[in-house]
């Protein structure tokens, strides 16, 4: 069984220009069908950290949401707050980022509206199904309660991932603050000594009871103390500590953060009774994500816009399509590499093949087997 993956290669004409491409290549999914009118319709996209250009831009956003509004949805620009300090930690500094960048809703026709609230901290525990890692995931509560979900992706390399595209925006993207976090912690939150006040803020959120305070003679205070053995890794006391003294720790198991991220997408996804619309922007495809506040040279040359009912096809389609395509310099690519072979393998070896697309296959969220439809 295949999926189709809707594709357009970016030639326009003044007959068929932009608008006209994406309301046809939208068209082609038959998403407009699952609309029965005024279903409050989440799109979900990254609004780019300060100092990040490759971000989609709002004028390329726009034809999709009139497509939405045309259908009779009523949708809104939506993500949620980040872990790290950026301007995006919080829904004050993050609205303000996404009008900078140019997301008015007045342009737009749909508002920007922070999934997870005020603090990041509005959620809904959602069952994962067929998981291995997560029973119950954090999601920001507006994208939990959405009638109607769309994604935007911005398909290109990342840091940890190896690719952010469909199921990476869900995943990760949908996650609140303590949702981000226990995708991260795989083996519990490194203390840092010299930042810990001694308030003991984290003990009461803790209900592994994996944190204690501890008579500190070097520091001369009480310091916290975690228990690994007791640590599930659920990331709740990361939200009390104001003064950084438990920190992410980013050398996590690679594989088993893939699986966890895929886990918060089929976390989203499985519960929807209507499909969902999955738009890949294979454009722009820096190495890293829009999440950096930089935007570095890109990849390869803009390849096209995909659209699908099936976030694992249109993932694997824009892998396939950014390793097809000629390799561009001045990028931090490796020097030698042809079209055709593997780019993002290229920057970051130590990813697994598929990218976790092969675990969100088996967790039922779509099929790594896609025709691609050109318009
Ligand atoms: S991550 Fe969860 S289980 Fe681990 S110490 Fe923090 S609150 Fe406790
Ligand atoms: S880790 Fe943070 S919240 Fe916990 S006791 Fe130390 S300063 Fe307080």
């Amino acid at each position: 069984m295949t999926s189709p993956v809707y594709f357009w290669n970016l030639r326009a004409s003044l007959k068929a220009p932009y608008q006209e491409r994406i309301r046809r290549l939208l068209d082609r999914t038959r998403f407009a069908e699952a609309v029965d009118g005024g279903e409050l319709t989440a799109v979900k996209l990254h609004f780019g950290e300060r100092g990040v250009t490759s971000h989609v831009q709002p004028l390329m956003i726009k034809p999709i949401i009139d497509f939405l509004l045309k259908a009779g949805a009523k949708p809104f620009l939506t993500d949620a707050s980040t872990l790290y300090v950026g301007q995006r930690g919080e829904a004050v500094s993050h609205s303000m980022q996404a009008a900078q960048h140019g997301f008015d809703p007045l342009l737009l026709g749909a508002p920007v509206i922070i999934a997870d609230g005020l603090k990041g901290a509005s959620q809904e525990a959602l069952r994962v199904k067929g998981g291995k890692h997560i029973k119950k995931a954090f999601i920001a509560a507006d994208i939990a309660g959405a009638d109607l979900l769309v994604s935007i992706n911005h398909a290109k390399g990342h840091e940890l991932a190896g690719f952010g595209g469909a199921l990476k925006n869900i995943g990760m993207g949908s996650a609140s603050k303590q949702g981000k976090m226990q995708q991260h912690v795989t083996t519990g939150p490194l203390v840092v000594v010299d930042k810990c006040a001694g308030c003991g803020a984290c003990i009461a959120m803790c209900a592994s009871k994996a944190l204690s305070l501890t008579e500190s003679p070097a520091a001369k205070g009480k310091k916290i103390l975690l228990d690994n053995n007791r640590c599930i890794g659920c990331g709740a006391c990361f939200l009390a500590c104001k003064h950084g003294g438990l920190e992410i720790n980013w050398q996590t198991d690679v594989t088993a953060f893939l699986e966890r991220m895929m886990e918060y997408a089929a976390a989203v996804l499985q519960p929807r009774a209507k499909p969902c619309l999955h738009i890949n922007f294979v454009t722009c495809v820096t190495p890293d994500c829009d999440c950096m506040g930089f935007s570095d040279a890109c990849i390869c040359p803009d390849v096209g816009i995909l659209a699908s009912l099936d976030p694992v096809a249109i993932d694997q389609a824009s892998i396939d399509l950014i390793n097809k395509a000629e390799p561009l310099w001045p990028s931090h690519l490796p020097k030698g590499l042809k079209a055709g072979d593997d780019k993002l393998h290229a920057l970051r070896p130590h990813l697994p093949p598929a990218f976790g697309l092969d675990y969100a296959e088996a967790l039922g969220l779509g099929t790594r087997k896609y025709e691609l439809v050109a318009l």
